[in-house]
Order: structure tokens, then sequence, then C-alpha cells
């Protein structure tokens, strides 16, 4: 059975029925994870506390019909928004390692153009993808496209998530 052990940060969590959770994680080791913990019921008491958004945990994972969460051990807690958590998970591939993000998230900053930037997609050097207007002020997550503030009100839908410290050429 394989087994996996990393840091990692906890960046999301969604019930799964009604007695599992779903969470997604970004580790040091094998870049982004989405494991699940089975009955919440009884790991409330013993691995939920450690499970919080925002957490920086030791984890192990087995592999057995997906990835399921064995233990878990908080380190710190790290000072990042729950939206940039979430940020994090949506636009992160699975199982890609990313060291330079990991070393700036483990540190605290990771605002969606910072991680942005170092995922190799910089807001600096980017242009709307309607209109070609270099005042960039949102990145759609599905898409991977930035726009522009005009054009982001036109309505991408779901996924849209604005860039802070907007970037004036
Ligand atoms: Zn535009």
């Amino acid at each position: 059975m394989q087994e996996y052990v990393s840091e990692a940060i906890v960046l999301k969590k969604q019930p799964l029925g009604d007695c599992d959770i779903r969470y997604s994680f970004f580790t040091r080791r094998f870049g982004k994870m989405i494991a699940k913990a089975k009955s919440a019921r009884k790991i409330t008491s013993k691995l939920a506390g450690h499970l919080e958004p925002g957490n920086l945990v030791r984890v192990r994972f087995i592999e057995k019909t997906g990835l399921q969460i064995t233990d878990a051990l908080k380190e710190k807690k790290i000072e990042i928004a729950l939206e940039h958590l979430s940020f994090l998970s949506d636009i992160l591939p699975e199982g890609e390692v990313e060291p330079a993000l990991w070393a700036l998230c483990a540190a605290g900053h990771c605002a969606p153009s910072e991680a942005l930037r170092v995922l190799g997609w910089d807001p600096e050097h980017a242009a709307c993808a309607t209109c070609d207007s270099i005042r960039v002020y949102s990145f759609h997550t599905n898409s991977q496209e930035f726009f522009c503030e005009r054009c982001s009100m036109k309505g991408k839908g779901n996924g849209i998530v604005l860039i802070e410290n907007i970037v004036t050429h």
C-alpha cells in the first residue's frame, strides 16, 4: 500500500456524503493533494482540530480507493486569508511539486498576485484576454486568463479572483 508523508498546508475542506470530509492540501513534497478523512464523526475527536484551513500540518496519507488521511499533526497556524487558500486550491495542479511557492506560503505570503507570479502567470506582464488592456484586474481560474476591470464586470461567472495590488505599467 502506497503511503505518503509530508508537511502540508490545509487549503480547503468540504463535507463528502454524511460523514466523510474531503480536504485539499498543498504539500511540500508532492504539491497539491486531495484526500478524504473517512467517518468524520470518529475523526472529529482525533484529527479534525488539526485539519483546519490555514494550518501547517504533518500529514500521512495512504492510497486506498483514493487518498485517505491516516494521521495529521498541526505544527503551526499560517496567517493566510481563507479566500487565498481557496484560490490556491483552485489554481494548483494536482501532484506537481512547487518548492518556491511552498516557501512563500509557509512564510505566510500567499496573495493571489504573488502566487500567480511564482507559478508563471505574472500579472505584471499580462493583458486582458478580451480587450488587451494591460491594467489587469482579475484572474479567471477556470480559463487561466486575466481580465481588466471593465471586462471582469461582463461576468465570466465563477472562478474570477480579484488581484490586489493592481500593477500599473
Ligand atoms: Zn478588458
